[in-house]
């Protein structure tokens, strides 16, 4: 087939293998699939497809991306989103948030490049007031928070709404945390799209693996992405590691060995940076957690 045959297009929702691409500069969207073992690709992906009939295509190449956020175990990567310009991560003080899951999502997108807000959701909990100064630490880091309750459509209209305006954000949390009725929220026809979507593949349901990006009304894009309960980092070096921790760079300087790894040695600023309070001792922690899991992972 010839070049003007193909179309090019957005991923906007993938649901294991399958995916549904819009087409640019059209209304049109595309049940896409991929040919052969050809795996790893996002909601958010610009890719070329070749046209199938009216409504279906074959994904015939990925291009390039911006960035790319995603997790990995020692067995497999799990893919989150490209090319966005945000992370929304959404926390709540019931069911309590885990410290070790938001550090890790942090160091994710720090090591991707990505800016993060963060959403304490129900505000409205009197146990929001501990959930906060819990943040205070990753506050410090240059992460904005914003409290507020999706109960309440005003709050987010007001506070929350704005900051999505023309961007592409990736919505992430752990479950029950609110990122469902947040989304409903934001994007009045979510809760009839998933539907659709869901009846179309014939899964009659919601399924959780699902990851589907939005059209925000107010411009900007919205991806939802299921919730999660581990955060591996495996695909990240020590040297990757080590930026995820912005924190660590000016301590990092004053290291007396060049391949300092901040655990033991010698004159290691960031021990030194740590005892002084200047570095969080939660935050050093996480680091040495990933770096052995992904040492770990590499003797197997
Ligand atoms: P998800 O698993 O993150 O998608 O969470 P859901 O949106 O399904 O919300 C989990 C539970 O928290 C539901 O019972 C919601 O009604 C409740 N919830 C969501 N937002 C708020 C909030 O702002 N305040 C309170 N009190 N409950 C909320």
């Amino acid at each position: 087939m010839s070049e003007a045959s193909t179309l090019q297009g957005r991923i906007v929702a993938a649901h294991g293998r399958h995916y549904r691409v819009a087409i640019a500069a059209t209304e049109q969207t595309r049940h896409c699939y991929t040919r052969g073992k050809k795996t790893g690709l996002a909601v958010g992906d610009q890719v070329i497809i070749q046209p199938e009939g009216l409504q279906e295509g074959v994904i015939t190449q990925t291009l390039p991306r911006r960035n790319l956020f995603y997790r990995s175990d020692a067995q497999r990567s799990k893919i989150f989103a490209a090319n966005i310009d945000q992370l929304l991560l959404v926390l709540a003080a019931e069911p309590e948030f885990s410290d070790d899951l938001v550090g890790r999502a942090l160091v994710a997108a720090s090591s991707a490049g990505i800016a993060v807000q963060i959403v304490l959701n129900k505000a409205d909990l009197p146990s929001t007031a501990v959930a906060r100064a819990r943040l205070r630490t990753t506050e410090s880091l240059g992460v904005p928070v914003l409290t507020i309750s999706a109960l309440d459509p005003d709050q987010v209209q007001q506070n929350l709404a704005p900051l999505l305006r023309d961007r592409c954000t990736l919505l992430l949390g752990q479950s029950g945390m609110g990122k469902s009725t947040l989304l409903n929220a934001l994007v009045p026809e979510a809760q009839a799209a998933t539907q659709m979507h869901s009846e179309a593949l014939g899964t009659g349901r919601h399924t959780t693996t699902d990851t589907r990006l939005y059209v925000l009304p107010g411009g900007g894009d919205l991806i939802d992405s299921p919730g999660f309960q581990a955060f591996g980092l495996h695909h990240l070096s020590p040297r990757e590691i080590e930026q995820g921790f912005p924190e660590f760079a000016p301590a990092i300087a004053e290291c007396r060995f060049y391949n300092c790894t901040h655990r033991h040695e010698p004159g290691c600023g960031v021990l030194a940076a740590m005892a002084s309070g200047a570095i969080s001792a939660s935050r050093h922690a996480l680091y040495l957690r990933i770096l052995a899991e992904n040492e770990a992972a590499k003797r197997f």
